[in-house]
């Protein structure tokens, strides 16, 4: 096994300080995001926990490091905090995506960069920041950043589309898009066939995510 490195403390610093009302530290996030997937009974495997991602250890003979974001294990979530929050992200959404992974994972393994799994697991962060930072007592955001906005549109509009169209077109909106989320939910948990099913019976195709060679090579030398 790899050593995981802490990142240098002025990393540690910009990922997450305690500033009341506007960020939280790593543990107290992960500790509110398992919190809200347990509520709305999206179950984290038992131990879930994250640690930092190994990115400073050379995965190839030209001294090339783990460029990814995060990696999954069965309940570890790796974040390299460069890349988790370098772009911007909000870490309670960095965790909720992986959190998202993690349920998903419990029931049935999944393809590197399926594309299905990336649209249900960043759409499921995007519902669900706004709670976990409630629970966090942090100012809500004004529009969060995200990423996968290319699976991410058309899995969103495909859910919702799905159920306007079993509510029919009287339907407020906001029930229509409740009814979305909890697709959404019930996506997360299905296996990989009825995930094919349901895509084919919503109509929504999702374009490929390309791939990321470093972290595909990383992960397969350690399972
Ligand atoms: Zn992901």
């Amino acid at each position: 096994m790899p050593v995981t490195p802490a990142p240098p403390p002025p990393v540690a610093g910009l990922i997450a300080p305690n500033i009341p009302g506007v960020s939280a530290s790593p543990d107290r996030v992960w500790t509110a995001t398992l919190a809200v997937f347990r509520s709305i009974g999206l179950p984290a495997p038992a131990g879930a926990r994250w640690e930092y991602l190994p990115w400073d250890i050379p995965v190839d003979e030209n001294g090339g490091t783990i460029d990814g974001v995060a990696d999954i294990t069965r309940n570890v979530v790796r974040l390299n905090p460069f890349v988790a929050v370098g772009d911007a992200r909000d870490l309670p959404g960095v965790f909720a995506h992986e959190v998202a992974h993690l349920v998903s994972y419990r029931v049935e393994t999944r393809a590197v960069d399926d594309e299905g799994e990336e649209a249900v697991a960043e759409s499921l962060a995007r519902d669900l920041v706004p709670v976990i930072r409630k629970r966090l007592r942090l100012e809500p955001l004004p529009d969060g950043a995200y990423s996968y906005q290319q699976q991410v549109r058309p899995f969103e509009r495909g859910t919702f589309r799905a159920c306007r169209v079993s509510m029919g077109p009287r339907a407020r909106a906001a029930a229509v898009e409740r009814c979305a989320r909890h697709t959404r939910r019930a996506f997360l948990l299905m296996g990989q066939a009825e995930r094919a099913n349901a895509l084919a019976v919503w109509g929504v195709r999702l374009p490929g995510i390309a791939p990321r060679p470093h972290v595909h090579e990383w992960v397969e030398a350690h399972p």
